[in-house]
C-alpha cells in the first residue's frame, strides 16, 4: 500500500467479463479493508451504487427477531452530515433517482440510482449512512410501525407462510429457524415487557457488525475510473473497521430424527403442491463445477424422458420446479416443487416414486460429461453475449456476489462452469436419497390417503398458518429405498436449439424507429434492424386479432384454454429452446388478442416459430388435459380473491376504465360452462378470419423479417379481414366534468387485515402533449412528498405509491394506499395530502422546480440498456396503436417550456379537491379495518367528503351507463411509415 494512494489495486486483467461488455472496471481495497468495485460506463445516463454488509437476520439476537431488518430501516433516517430525515430520498427524487434496501439471511444490501450527472452528491449522502447514522430516536416508533405493516402485507401470502413453515422442520436452536421480518410484538411489546430497549440493542448490533472489512461496495458511473476511485476513497475511507468476523453457521439444519417428516399445510390460495427438501451442500462453495446446477438441469427438464413429461402424460402434474436453494454460506437444500392436478394429488405417493425412480436412473448412469459440456456451452454463450442491465441491478447483484466469489470471478462466478468433476457431481447426486428428505404437502383438503380430520392441527406462531407434522409412513419409505428403474424415464437428447451462428453485421445507424415492411388486409409487420447493440439476438412479437375471441367472456375463455393447451403440448420441444435462452410465450391479452412473443438467438428463432405454427394449426388434446387446464384456470381466477386488497383495487379500476375487458367474475362464470366438445368446434372458427400485427427487431435483414412475418398467414391462410375492423377499437372510460365517485366493495379474503384505496383523477386525452407533459411534471413533484406524508409520517401502511396510468386516449393520476385503516379514512387522508401539496407547489423555489423538470427529462430520455428493453419501447407504440415512437423525445423538449405558474394552474384545474372541473373515481376495498380514535375524531370531515361522492354499488350497471372515449389514432398517416 503506497502512502498517497491509500488503497491496493487488484490486477484487473484477471477479472473475467463478457466479450460483449465494453465497460471498464477497477477493483480496489481501501485501508479499512473495504473492497470497492468501480465501473465506468462512459455512455450511461444513470449512475448507481450498492453496498452489501455480510450480516443478516440470522444474526438477530434470539430475543429480538427482526432487529437486522429494523436496522436497515432506521439507517436511512438522517446522518450527522445530513441530519434531515428525508434528505437522501429528496435528493435522489429530484435527480431522477430512487433507492431501496433489503435484509436477507446473511446479508443486508443497500442501493440507489440517480441521474449520472449527480453521482457525487448521491454517493456522499449514501456513504454517511455507514459513517455517522443518527438512528434518530424520534423515528424509532414510526419505523417499528413501518416494519409491522410490511409484515402485515405478507401475512396472507402463501410464499411467506411456507418459508416460515419450513423452519419448523429445522432442528431446535439453529439460526435458520429465525423470523427475519419482525413485527411490533417481536420488536416492541415482548422486548419492553422484558425490559429490553430495542433502539439500544440496535446500536449494539450496528456497532458489532457494520464494519468495513465485511462490506462490499460497487460504484457505477460515467466518470473515468480514476475519478470514481477518488470519490470512493474520499467518501468511504472513514467507514470504521472493527475487524468483524462473518458468522459461520453450522451445517446441521436437520438432525437424523428430524428427517422423513411430512408437514401438511392449509394454504390461503387453492393449490395442491408437494415440496421435497433434501439438505444439501452449498453449490456456491463448488461453483467451479456447480453440481447443483447440473442436477437441476436434469431434474427440472421437461422434454421426453423427464420427470415432468412423464407426470404430465399421466395427468398428474401441472408444473415442476427443481433447484438448489441456498440459505447462507455452507447451507442449502435441493428442492423439488410439483403443482399437482386433482388426480395427481390422489396419487401423490406415485408422483414421489417417479422422482426417486429418476434419481435411481441418474445414479446408475453416473454423471455424464457430455451433459456437463452442453450446459457449459450454453452458459458460455449466454455469458459472452450477456447484455447490460440497468445500472442499479448490476451494482446490486455485484455487491452481493463480491461477498461470495473470489475477485477474479465476481462477474463470471455465478454463470460459468469451469471444471468437470465426476465424483463431486455423483456425491451431490447421492444426497438425493430416501434417508435424506422432508416433505411438505400444501392443500386445502385431504385425499384418500391423507385424512385431514385425523391430523393434529397447530397454528404457526408468526403467520398463523394451520399445519400438522408427522412421520412419513415406513412402508412407503421402504419402497423408496428399494426403488426400481422406470423404463419411461431417461436422460434428455442433444439439444437441437444450441445456436451456432453468432454473426452480426455491424451496419451504420439507420432511421431510429420501426418501419412498415408489410401492410395488407391480413398483415401489418413493423421492422427495425438493430444498429445499436449488435448482439446475435432477435425479438419477434405478434398480436393476432380474431373478432370471435373477444365477443363474449365464453369465447374469451375458449381462446385462453386453447392457447394454454397449445403451449403445454409444445413444451416437450420448446423446453430445449428455453434452456438455450430462446424463449416464447403465447397467451390471450386482456383485450382478447392472441399474443405470441419470441425472444432469443436469431440463428434458431425461425425454427422455433415454425414449430409454434404447426402446433397452433394442428394439435390433438385429450379430455383429461382439457379438464386439468380448466381446473387450473378456475383455481387461478378464484385465487385472485386471496390477493392483497390493493391488487383487487387495481383490477376493478382497470375493469371499470376499459371497454374491452372482462372482469374476473365474468371469466369465472364463463369458465364453468366450457366443454371439451365445444372447444373442439370453436378452434377452426377462431383462426378463420384473423388480422396479425407484428414487430420484428434485432439481428436480421429485411428479407428474413418478411419471411418470419409471413409465417403464420402462409400456413393459416385466413379470409381477408374486414377493413372496418382493422382500426382497432381500444376505448377508455371518459368521466364527466365534476364527477366524483367511489366504488365500494369488500376485500374478498376475510382474513386480510388490510383495506385499500385507489384514488384516481382523470386528466384528459393522452394524445394532448400539453396535458401529458404537465402530468409528468406533477407526478414527479408529487412522488416523494406523497410517500413521505402517507407512509413515513402518517404511517398508513407499507404499500403507498403514486403515479400515472396511461390508458388508450386517457391519462390518469393515481394514489394507492393499503392500510389497516378503513378506506373512508384513507380517502380523507389522500385529500388532506392533495390540499397540503397544493401549498407545497406554490412555495417550491425556482431551483427546485428546475431540478424536478430535469428529472422528468432524464427519465424520458433514459436510453434502453439492451436489445430487449429497446424492443419494449417500440412495442409500446405498436400496442397502443399510436405508432408514436419518438413521443418521449418530443416531450423532453416540451418539458423545458413549462413554467411553475402553468403547473399551479394545471393542478388547480385537474387535481385540486375544490376544482369544479376535476374528474375523480376511487375504489375502496374494505376489510375488518382499524377503528381507532384518530378516525372517530375526523368523522365529520370524512362524512362531508363522502357526501360529495356518488357511491357506486353495482359496477356493471355503472360501466354500462358511462361514456367511453375515442380510439387511438396513428401519429403519422400510416403510409409515411413504409420502409
Ligand atoms: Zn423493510
Amino acid at each position: 500500500m503506497t502512502e498517497n494512494k491509500r488503497y491496493i489495486e487488484f490486477p484487473i486483467e484477471k477479472l473475467i467479463k463478457p466479450q460483449q461488455d465494453d465497460r471498464e472496471y477497477k477493483l480496489i481495497t481501501l485501508e479499512n479493508e473495504l473492497d470497492v468495485l468501480l465501473i465506468n460506463d462512459k455512455d450511461t445516463d444513470i449512475a448507481s451504487a450498492s453496498l452489501s454488509v455480510n450480516v443478516g437476520y440470522l444474526n438477530d439476537p434470539e430475543d429480538l427477531p427482526g432487529l437486522a431488518h429494523f436496522c436497515e430501516h432506521l439507517l436511512f433516517m438522517g446522518t450527522e452530515k445530513y441530519p434531515k430525515e428525508n434528505e437522501y430520498s429528496e435528493y435522489l427524487s429530484s435527480h431522477g433517482g430512487g433507492s431501496n434496501a433489503y435484509t436477507s439471511a446473511e446479508l443486508t444490501n443497500y442501493y440507489f440510482y440517480v441521474d449520472s450527472n449527480h453521482l457525487e452528491g448521491a454517493l456522499d449522502r449514501f456513504s454517511q449512512f455507514f459513517i455517522s447514522p443518527l438512528f434518530d430516536d424520534s423515528c424509532t416508533e414510526r419505523e417499528l410501525n413501518a416494519i409491522n405493516s410490511e409484515n402485515d402485507k405478507n401475512l396472507q401470502v402463501d410464499e411467506w407462510r411456507q418459508e416460515q413453515l419450513k423452519k419448523l422442520l429445522y432442528r431446535e436452536g439453529h439460526p435458520i429457524k429465525k423470523f427475519g421480518t419482525g413485527n411490533l410484538e417481536t420488536l416492541k411489546t415482548i422486548p419492553e415487557s422484558k425490559g429490553i430497549n430495542t433502539r439500544e440493542e440496535l446500536l449494539k448490533f450496528y456497532n458489532k457488525y457494520y464494519s468495513s472489512n465485511i462490506m462490499k461496495l460497487v460504484v457505477y458511473g460515467k466518470e473515468p475510473l480514476d475519478i470514481l476511485c477518488e470519490m470512493a476513497v474520499r467518501m468511504f475511507y472513514n467507514v470504521k473497521n472493527i475487524h468483524a468476523v462473518p458468522t459461520k453457521f453450522p451445517p446441521d439444519t436437520i438432525l437424523r430424527e428430524g428427517l422423513n417428516k411430512v408437514l401438511f399445510y392449509k394454504p390461503v390460495k387453492d393449490m395442491r403442491n408437494i415440496d421435497l427438501l433434501f439438505p444439501f451442500k452449498d453449490d456456491v462453495e463448488h461453483y467451479l463445477t456447480k453440481p447443483g446446477h447440473y442436477l437441476s438441469h436434469l431434474i427440472g427438464h421437461e422434454s421426453e424422458g423427464s420427470i415432468f413429461y412423464h407426470l404430465k402424460e399421466k395427468g398428474w402434474a401441472q408444473a415442476l420446479y427443481a433447484g438448489s436453494m441456498r440459505e447462507c454460506r455452507g447451507i442449502a437444500f435441493f428442492s423439488i416443487t410439483i403443482e399437482l392436478t386433482e388426480q395427481g394429488y390422489e396419487h401423490y405417493k406415485d408422483v414421489i416414486t417417479v422422482i426417486f425412480q429418476y434419481f435411481e436412473m441418474l445414479k446408475q448412469q453416473g454423471s455424464q460429461k457430455w451433459i456437463f459440456d452442453e450446459c457449459k456451452t450454453l452458459d458460455d454463450i449466454s455469458f459472452q453475449f450477456k447484455e447490460k442491465s440497468k445500472p442499479v441491478r448490476t451494482a446490486n447483484v455485484l455487491s452481493k456476489d463480491m461477498l461470495l466469489y473470489p475477485k477474479e470471478h465476481i462477474i463470471a462466478g455465478p454463470s460459468l462452469y469451469f471444471e468437470y468433476k465426476k465424483e463431486l457431481i455423483e456425491e451431490f447426486t447421492n444426497n438425493l436419497n430416501a434417508d435424506n428428505f422432508v416433505l411438505i404437502v400444501s392443500s386445502k383438503n385431504g385425499n384418500e390417503d391423507i385424512k385431514f380430520d385425523e391430523l393434529e392441527w397447530k397454528k404457526e406462531r408468526y403467520y398463523g398458518s394451520d399445519y400438522s407434522i408427522r412421520d412419513i409412513d415406513n412402508e412407503f419409505l421402504k419402497k423408496l429405498k428399494n426403488i426400481e428403474l422406470n423404463p419411461d424415464l431417461h436422460l434428455p437428447t442433444v439439444n437441437p436449439f444450441v445456436p451456432k451462428d453468432f454473426s452480426v453485421e455491424k451496419i451504420l445507424k439507420e432511421d431510429p424507429y420501426p418501419k412498415l415492411i408489410t401492410d395488407n388486409s391480413n398483415l401489418r409487420i413493423w421492422f427495425k434492424r438493430d444498429d445499436t447493440f449488435f448482439v446475435p439476438k432477435l425479438n419477434v412479437f405478434f398480436e393476432i386479432r380474431s373478432p370471435i375471441a373477444k365477443c363474449s367472456p365464453l369465447n374469451y375463455m375458449y381462446t385462453a384454454m386453447y392457447l394454454q393447451l397449445v403451449k403445454e403440448a409444445l413444451n416437450k420441444e420448446s423446453y430445449y429452446a428455453e434452456i438455450a435462452d430462446t424463449k416464447f410465450n403465447i397467451k390471450v391479452s386482456n383485450e382478447g388478442n392472441i399474443n405470441i412473443n419470441v425472444q432469443g438467438y436469431s440463428d434458431v428463432i425461425g425454427n422455433l416459430l415454425s414449430i409454434i405454427t404447426n402446433y397452433l394449426l394442428d394439435f390433438k388434446f385429450k379430455t383429461e388435459e382439457f379438464d386439468n387446464v380448466k381446473d387450473k384456470f378456475i383455481r387461478t381466477l378464484k385465487n385472485f380473491s386471496m390477493e392483497n386488497p390493493y391488487k383487487q383495487a387495481l383490477h376493478y379500476a382497470h375493469y371499470i376504465s376499459s371497454e374491452s375487458i372482462f372482469s374476473v367474475d365474468e371469466k369465472l362464470e364463463a369458465l364453468k360452462q366450457l366443454t371439451y366438445e365445444n372447444l373442439k368446434s370453436f378452434i377452426p372458427l377462431l383462426l378463420n378470419q384473423i388480422y396479425i400485427e407484428g414487430l420484428i427487431h434485432g439481428n436480421c435483414n429485411k428479407e428474413t423479417a418478411e419471411k418470419l412475418g409471413n409465417i403464420f398467414i402462409e400456413k393459416i391462410k385466413p379470409l381477408p379481414y374486414p377493413e372496418s375492423l382493422i382500426k382497432s377499437s381500444l376505448r377508455s372510460l371518459y368521466l364527466k366534468k365534476g364527477f366524483h365517485g367511489i366504488y365500494k366493495t369488500k376485500a374478498l379474503n376475510p382474513n386480510n387485515v388490510n383495506s385499500s384505496i385507489q384514488y384516481s383523477l382523470q386528466i384528459g386525452d393522452i394524445d394532448d402533449q400539453d396535458l401529458r407533459v404537465k402530468s409528468y411534471i406533477v407526478r414527479q413533484l408529487m412522488n416523494e412528498p406523497c410517500f413521505d406524508k402517507l407512509r413515513t409520517k402518517e404511517q398508513l401502511g407499507y404499500i403507498v405509491f403514486s403515479g400515472l396510468f396511461t390508458r388508450p386516449r386517457i391519462i390518469e393520476l393515481y394514489i394507492i394506499v393499503q392500510s389497516e385503516y378503513g378506506p373512508d379514512y384513507l380517502e380523507y387522508k389522500v385529500e388532506e395530502f392533495l390540499n397540503e401539496f397544493k401549498e407545497t407547489i406554490k412555495t417550491i423555489d425556482d431551483e427546485e422546480f428546475r431540478k424536478n423538470k430535469e428529472s422528468v427529462i432524464t427519465k424520458l430520455l433514459e436510453k434502453p440498456k439492451n436489445l430487449a428493453s429497446q424492443t419494449a419501447t417500440f412495442l409500446k407504440g405498436v400496442e397502443a396503436k399510436n405508432y408514436d415512437f419518438d413521443r418521449d423525445k418530443r416531450d423532453s423538449e416540451y418539458v423545458k417550456k413549462i413554467t411553475k405558474k402553468e403547473i399551479i394552474e394545471f393542478y388547480e384545474k385537474y387535481v385540486d379537491v375544490k376544482s369544479p372541473e376535476r374528474k375523480k373515481l376511487s375504489i375502496h376495498i374494505s376489510s375488518k379495518g382499524k377503528d381507532n380514535d384518530l378516525v372517530k375524531e375526523k368523522q365529520n370531515e370524512i362524512n362531508s367528503i363522502l357526501n360529495n361522492n356518488i357511491i357506486i354499488e353495482d359496477v356493471y350497471s355503472f360501466r354500462r351507463n358511462q361514456n367511453f372515449g375515442p380510439s387511438p389514432v396513428s401519429y403519422k398517416p400510416i403510409d409515411e411509415y413504409k420502409y
